[in-house]
């Protein structure tokens, strides 16, 4: 089989791998590139393979870094399927949607800005692409519930060379690991791994990462904390606590700024249980992000994706793990609004998760001077991020157009990653039955080296490579 890997390979963003086995080209993931803003514009601008020449697409979750360019292929004339759990698809239904709004208001300012070359502030897609997307989805259930193989871009003779399995890879709902299996024309098979984004063991809501039951030549593996292990997600929930009791205390607001899907749900699952189990009392909770709050939505209509410790906690009392009684859901800009000259503590939830736009920016240039308030940050700022200043304890920072000194206290709940650790990557492909070749992608250099290194001294059989973007194995 050929493998060459377009994005998320020496990087973490832009996931795209495409697979040549059994005469099929099939591509797994079709990632946005994200980070600085005309670097990942350029890279976005075009894909780097002719769409028409691809075969299918399995998509691994729903991630703008795995997802966003699917419309992209469409619009440049891909005639396959998309395939994707259910639940996968319909968030990516709005991840995709919110992609285009923010790239047609980025158009916009860029227009605004520049009187001519206005050419190049054009949105990569837009509303109609996504429909037309839409429409290329199947369905594939996880083969816990099945056990069967399922066939990729079935041919006119009613049968496909390439079948596919997925099982739940636990980082975010609707999250799969993919088993690839080519029969060539010898009638021997091939057979390849893709973990996608790998989750956590012990981690809220979603079930634990399922080991696959199949023998593989190659594993694609995930490297984001290849060189890091995680404290243990138990320790989140008594951090949360204590630094809502400790901003109580001062009587101070609580801002949170979150990324909308995945760990605005975790948060909320965390909420409800520690103020079901009076450890903490019950403040009022906003969650000021539409698609927040639409991807809430999705995943109270695929609870059958919850794991089994959440269903015996909430589903025998009939509770819901993502409602509460002192939860609101802010719809409205005016309603966010209005938070600001709310009295009393409470907490709120907005995006984005690293503060470069949206509603959260409003409520930290309120909240961020008043040394009684608390910023929480609960997942990764990347460099030149508002979030990653604040993070890195700069004494003044720029919201908007104006300056503001930072009193308010910043505090950071590392536990949250819902990306497994060094130890979870090497145990994950321990499990893989007669591997012989591994490429790590989705991790930044370091990370990825660290993950080599570890499975190198542990596994003298394996040969472990780590893939630069644009770059071509045979294997
Ligand atoms: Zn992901």
């Amino acid at each position: 089989m050929k493998i060459t890997f377009y994005g998320g390979a020496g990087g973490v963003t832009g996931s795209k791998h495409l697979v040549e086995m059994a005469g099929k080209r099939i591509l797994l993931d079709c990632g946005f590139f994200q980070g600085h803003r005309r670097e990942a514009r350029e890279l976005n601008m075009k894909l780097p393979f002719d769409p028409v020449s691809v075969d299918a697409v399995v998509l691994s979750h729903a991630h703008l870094d795995h997802c966003g360019m699917l419309p992209m292929m469409v619009k440049g004339g891909f005639k396959g399927n998309v395939y994707a759990t259910a639940g996968t698809r319909d968030v990516a239904e709005w991840i995709m949607k919110d992609a285009a709004h923010v790239q047609t208001q980025d158009a916009e300012h860029l227009r605004r800005q520049r009187s001519q070359g206005a050419s190049l502030a054009e949105p990569l897609y837009t509303f109609d692409d996504i429909e037309q997307t839409l429409t290329r989805f199947v369905e594939v259930p996880y083969a816990r519930n099945t056990g069967e193989w399922f066939d990729v871009q079935v041919g006119a003779n009613g049968r496909s060379p390439v079948q596919l399995k997925f099982y739940d890879a636990g980082h975010i709902l609707g999250s799969a690991v993919t088993v690839l299996e080519g029969r060539m024309e010898s009638n021997r098979t091939e057979c390849l791994v893709y973990t996608g984004d790998l989750g956590r063991r012990g981690a809220p809501l979603i079930p634990d990462p399922e080991y696959v039951h199949e023998s593989a030549d190659v594993l694609l593996s995930e490297s984001t904390y290849g060189d890091r292990v995680h404290a243990d997600f138990a320790r989140a929930k008594e951090r949360l606590k204590t630094v809502i009791l400790d901003t109580l205390s001062r009587q101070g607001k609580l801002i949170v700024p979150a990324f909308a899907l995945g760990r605005t749900q975790e948060l909320l699952y965390l909420l409800h249980r520690l103020t079901d189990e009076k450890e903490i009392p019950r403040i009022p909770v906003f969650v000021d992000s539409p698609l927040a709050d639409r991807i809430t939505e999705v995943y109270k209509n695929h609870t059958d994706d919850f794991d089994n410790e959440t269903w015996a906690e909430f589903g025998a009392r009939g509770d819901e793990p993502l409602v509460f009684r002192n939860l609101t859901l802010v719809k409205t800009v005016e309603e966010s609004k209005r938070l600001n000259d709310m009295l009393g503590s409470f907490l709120v939830i907005a995006g984005s998760g690293m503060c470069e736009h949206g509603r959260i920016q409003h409520h930290l240039a309120r909240a961020i001077s008043d040394p009684r308030n608390t910023v929480l940050i609960t997942g990764f700022q990347a460099v030149d991020t508002l979030g990653r200043r604040l993070v890195e304890g700069e004494r003044r920072v720029r919201i908007y157009d104006g300056f503001y000194d930072v009193r308010a206290r910043i505090e950071k709940l590392n536990e949250l990653s819902a990306h497994a650790d060094r130890d979870e990557l090497l145990d994950y492909a321990e499990h893989v039955r007669g591997l012989k070749n591994i490429f790590l992608v989705h991790g930044e250099h370091a990370q990825a080296m660290g993950l080599k290194t570890l499975l190198e001294e542990k596994h003298k059989e394996w040969k472990v490579q780590i893939p630069e973007r644009d770059q071509m194995f045979m294997v």
